[in-house]
């Protein structure tokens, strides 16, 4: 499927835009920013011509003195990125630059493991690190609040869901406790799920309709947990910035350019009804 660059580089003007929404529940910052941001050379270290952020070097490229929203996190966030995943492509990076004081990305993973487990696992206290997948013994936002009361560092796998139930049997999982998403709405991601997914044990059609990108997974934990510790709502919904900003151009190009839609739709598999 076409990554999102094809869409937001797309000639549309600002004004042929059609409202989007699918976000209004959220309290996020203006996306006027976004809107006039030029194409630019990344001022990171690979040279290469971005617009908004560079995956890569994890870096804003906005106009002079603009600025990324700055999201405060409840834990810190540490993302281990598979090297199947494409940074540009992988909404992880949306995490770590929006909240760049809180989250982190190890990639690529599991290579990155023992420099991971050096800085962060080894040594720490007993629960204080703990690992957001589900099972049966994971811990909703309120048990982590009630049951890990020291809990710093919470470990998310940016890996497909195939991949990731491999990944797990890495060792420096094996003692972790493990936490869990609260029920919410369905994700608005505008990938699919990849065919061998589909088919795999893990990958029942309920499992399809429960699934969300990384950074829907992060603003729905840190948002719960948020809350059981008695914190307002929408704390943390910048989060979702760039992603609510980035469906509205990719949801303009299914509604209004017929010829790329009919491409979305043969690919998709009607998983883009939601968006
Ligand atoms: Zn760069």
């Amino acid at each position: 499927m076409a990554g999102p660059d094809e869409f937001v580089e797309s000639s549309t003007t600002e004004e042929q835009l059609t409202e989007d929404n699918s976000f209004q529940n959220l309290s996020l910052s203006p996306h006027d920013v976004l809107k006039k941001a030029p194409r630019t050379t990344c001022t990171g270290t690979c040279g290469k011509k971005r617009r908004y952020y560079c995956a890569e070097c994890l870096v804003p490229l906005l106009p002079t003195l603009e600025q990324f929203p700055s999201v405060e996190l409840p834990v810190q966030i540490h993302i281990l990125q598979s090297y199947a995943e494409v940074p540009q492509r992988s909404t992880a990076q949306h995490v770590a630059l929006l909240a760049p004081d809180y989250a982190h990305i190890w990639r690529p993973f599991p290579e990155c493991v023992p420099e991971f487990e050096q800085r962060v696992t080894k040594g720490a206290k007993t629960g204080t690190v703990a690992l957001l997948f589900p099972g049966d013994e994971a811990l909703s936002p309120e048990q982590a609040v009630a049951q890990l009361p020291n809990l710093e560092h919470v470990i998310v796998l940016d890996a497909s869901w195939t991949k990731s139930t491999v990944l797990l049997c890495e060792p420096i999982f094996k003692e972790l406790p493990r936490l869990t998403l609260p029920a919410g709405a369905r994700s608005r991601f505008w990938r699919y799920a990849p065919k061998r997914s589909e088919q795999s044990e893990f990958f029942s059609p309920d499992k399809v309709e429960s699934l969300v990108s990384t950074v829907e997974a992060v603003h729905r934990f840190c948002e719960a947990y948020n809350i059981a510790l008695g914190k307002s709502s929408g704390l943390c919904d910048n989060l979702l910035w760039l992603f609510a900003f980035l469906h509205g151009r990719v949801k303009n190009v299914y509604d209004n350019a017929p010829q790329k839609r009919r491409r979305l739709m043969s690919k998709s598999k009607g998983m883009l009804d939601h968006l």
